[in-house]
């Protein structure tokens, strides 16, 4: 079984329950380019928000149902989806700046 490890730091993302989530792609490409590590990877809350120097937030997070629900998380990644509705991320957008800086 392929272990679900973050790219960044290395911890089991099964095991913190911060596996089943998808940012939008845009920001996740740029999470990657900045970490370094391809886009097929997997990473942690804490390491995303590190690359983007802030928290994450529902709008960050990509129009799919994997975002809905609340079993099987963090109690982290439950706080950065609070409010996430799939309709949400369409109609939102952020600008380079904002998340680069
Ligand atoms: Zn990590």
């Amino acid at each position: 079984m392929t272990p679900f490890i973050c790219a960044s730091c290395g911890v089991n993302v099964c095991k913190t329950h911060e596996l089943m989530f998808r940012l939008r792609g845009s920001l996740w490409d740029l999470v990657c380019a900045k970490l370094r590590v391809l886009p097929s990877n997997y990473l942690c809350i804490g390491c995303i928000e590190q690359a983007i120097n802030r928290r994450l937030d529902c709008h960050d997070f990509d129009c799919l149902t994997i975002n809905l629900g609340s079993d099987r998380r963090s109690d982290r990644l439950n706080d950065r989806l609070k409010g996430f509705k799939d309709i949400y991320s369409i109609a939102s957008t952020r600008a380079y700046k904002e998340i680069s800086e």
